[in-house]
């Protein structure tokens, strides 16, 4: 999760550093009023906290891609063990092959949640 404003100006997105998973949260952090200079045109204007949304970060593309890798990582590794490990292996190959998507998916649901939590609540 990542959050932004959109520049006033050119409406163009701005990142805002912060861990903060809520509105009133990121107000206790940087104050009722958050100066932010533009990086597209330059302008920096005040924004309330509820003008800062939070968005999908490029973290989900990373994980994406960490997904893929672990389930070919996985699958190669079974696959080796799989005319050994006879009976078992038939087993472990769609268990082990699915770990990553199911870390993945169980994380995108869990920022989906926070995304729609900091959104929903307004200061
Ligand atoms: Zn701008």
């Amino acid at each position: 999760m990542i959050l932004r404003v959109y520049c006033r100006s050119c409406s163009k997105p701005n990142k805002i550093s912060s861990y903060a998973s809520d509105r009133v949260e990121l107000s206790k952090e940087k104050g009722e009023v958050i100066n932010v200079k533009c990086k597209y045109c330059s302008k920096t204007y005040g924004y309330g906290v509820n003008d800062v949304n939070a968005e999908n970060g490029i973290l989900n593309l990373i994980l994406l891609i960490g997904m893929v890798v672990g389930t070919v990582v996985i699958a190669k590794f079974l696959l080796q063990y799989i005319d050994k490990g006879g009976v078992y292996s038939m087993f472990l190959l769609p268990v082990g092959v699915s770990i990553p998507g199911i870390i993945y998916f169980g994380w995108l649901l869990e920022e989906k949640k926070r995304i729609r939590m900091f959104n929903k609540f307004r200061k």
